[in-house]
């Protein structure tokens, strides 16, 4: 992936697809390879999701790392500025200032890797998992198995009839399908027809947690 490497220079990853693609899997395979070749390493999680834990990025494999959690990605600049590798897991859930903060890191010579998920239970890329991948270096797209057809899925199907935005949750809510299987949640009205901001407001709300 890369040929050569100059010493302090830095770049972004972005690992993104479904629930249940291998996101966090990938992204701790990575992580892994840079602890043994005894790089400096940091991770970090978004407060929101608190599924398995506080200190732990976890996959559904049950694949685990340490990692910290944060809540506004000017804490990960803090806590990294040591680090030569940068692990960001469940990117979504963070401000749009993960963007900035991630470049500033890169800048300074650090390897981000970032994963995320691109499209929302609606499929709508979920914000600010595109902005990140424009100005990537590397990305990865990974995709699951369709639990309807078994074919390559790319989408995340939400199972409960919840309509906020975030929605933590797993196997209970969610589902990976293929476009073909799919099925888009019937349009909100409420949120068709409201100001942009009031989306954004949804990114933030506080999830369920007791799924
Ligand atoms: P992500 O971070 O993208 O949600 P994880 O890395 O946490 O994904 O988990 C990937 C693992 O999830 C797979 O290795 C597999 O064990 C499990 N899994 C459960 N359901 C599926 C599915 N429908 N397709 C692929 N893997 C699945
Ligand atoms: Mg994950
Ligand atoms: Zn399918």
């Amino acid at each position: 992936m890369h040929p050569i490497i100059q010493r302090n220079v830095g770049w972004i990853e972005v690992i993104c697809g479904c629930m249940f693609s291998g996101k966090t899997e990938e992204l701790i395979r990575r992580l892994r390879r840079a602890v043994i070749a005894r790089q400096k390493v940091e991770i970090f999680k978004p407060k929101v999701d608190n599924r398995y834990g506080e200190d732990h990025i976890v996959s559904h494999s049950e694949a685990k790392i340490h990692s910290l959690m944060v809540e506004d990605p000017r804490e990960i600049l803090e806590h990294s500025l040591e680090s030569q590798v940068v692990g960001i897991d469940e990117a979504q859930f963070f401000k749009e200032n993960i963007v900035e903060i991630c470049n500033k890191l890169a800048n300074m010579g650090k390897r981000v890797i970032v994963a995320g998920l691109d499209m929302d239970y609606r499929g709508k890329p979920f914000e600010p998992i595109p902005q990140l991948l424009a100005i990537a270096e590397y990305i990865t797209k990974s995709h699951a198995v369709c639990v309807r057809c078994g074919n390559p899925a790319t989408f995340t199907q939400r199972t409960s009839k919840d309509s906020a935005r975030v929605v933590v949750g797993a196997h209970d809510i969610y589902e990976a399908r293929c476009r073909h299987c799919f099925e888009p949640p019937p349009e909100d009205t409420k949120r068709t027809n409201s100001h942009p901001d009031k989306n954004k407001q949804e990114v933030n709300a506080h999830p369920k947690t007791d799924s």
